[in-house]
């Protein structure tokens, strides 16, 4: 891994250590935010209005049937929403395809972390890491995606 993007993957994981805000801190800072694969939608939509409401914040949220996602501010125009969506789907796509390129090499990717449009995790069975970003232009580097699986037995 470059030795800049190695530093983003520490910075990246440290942040997330010191201030595990979750999706609610990434809606406040970003202005929108997706929810994360696997989670019941209505259940997450719930709980990001609740933060929201506790806070006195106003949002919106919606959902395509395969994710959900929220923004800030009712005022964000429907085709401002709708383009941040399409936009997240596609990076939703191309984290799936940098894992099944990691699972081709023996991997086990973790769940992504993420960082506005840099996205980090680790293999689960060895210590291989990835770092992907996708603005301004994509990037994806890391041992995940170069070197073959080698299992460490400590590490289970
Ligand atoms: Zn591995």
């Amino acid at each position: 891994m470059r030795p800049e993007h190695d530093q983003r993957f520490h910075r990246i994981a440290n942040d997330y250590l010191e201030r595990p805000g979750g999706d609610y801190a990434e809606l406040l800072r970003r202005g929108y935010v997706s929810s994360p694969d696997g989670v019941d939608l209505e259940q997450w939509r719930a709980e990001i209005r609740a933060h929201a409401r506790k806070d006195k914040i106003r949002i919106a949220t919606r959902a395509d049937g395969t994710r959900a996602f929220a923004f800030r501010g009712p005022q964000t125009p429907e085709a401002e929403q709708l383009a941040e969506m399409t936009r997240e789907l596609g990076r939703a796509e191309q984290l799936r395809q940098l894992a099944h390129t990691a699972r081709e090499l023996g991997h086990q990717p973790g769940p992504w972390l993420r960082h506005d449009t840099e996205n980090i995790t680790v293999c689960t069975l060895c210590t291989a890491r990835i770092y992907a970003r996708f603005d301004p232009d994509p990037i994806s580097d890391g041992e995940v995606l170069s070197e073959p699986c080698q299992p460490t037995p400590t590490s289970l």
